[in-house]
């Protein structure tokens, strides 16, 4: 006599099984990347001069003279990259509101949303625990 599980495949029924439970898997790991990227460290590393700056931003530039995008205040300025190219104010530079563009109009930081955690300043250290 057949048991009622062997008769239940029999008739067509699987255990529940799991590609349900491996895409969403599949979907977690997705989003933890993208958050990883999200929040990755500040840049200051100039792809165009290989020098780490406080003033390196991201450009979205159409220079044909250059690759880089993550590019400092004096290679942008240099390169003649319109502000209106630029993508970030993550730079301390642009946190202390201090990123100052030679070449043409510097945009105002208030175009950029940054992290409102980041634009605090860091209090005085605390040598009383
Ligand atoms: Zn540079």
């Amino acid at each position: 006599m057949k048991s009622l599980k062997d008769q239940l495949l029999q008739a067509g029924l699987r255990p529940t099984q799991s590609p349900k439970a491996a895409n969403e898997r599949e979907h977690i790991k997705k989003k933890q990347i993208t958050e990883a990227v999200i929040h990755q460290e500040q840049r200051n590393f100039c792809e165009e001069c290989q020098q780490v700056y406080p003033d390196v931003e991201l450009y979205h530039h159409r220079n044909p003279t250059t690759e880089a995008e993550w590019i400092c205040v004096k290679c942008a300025d240099r390169l003649k990259i319109p502000d209106s190219f630029r993508q970030t104010a993550q730079s301390d530079t642009s946190i202390k509101k201090m990123f100052r563009r030679e070449h043409g109009a510097t945009r105002s930081s208030s175009e950029f949303k940054t992290p409102s955690h980041s634009a605090k300043p860091r209090g005085p250290i605390n040598g009383n625990r």
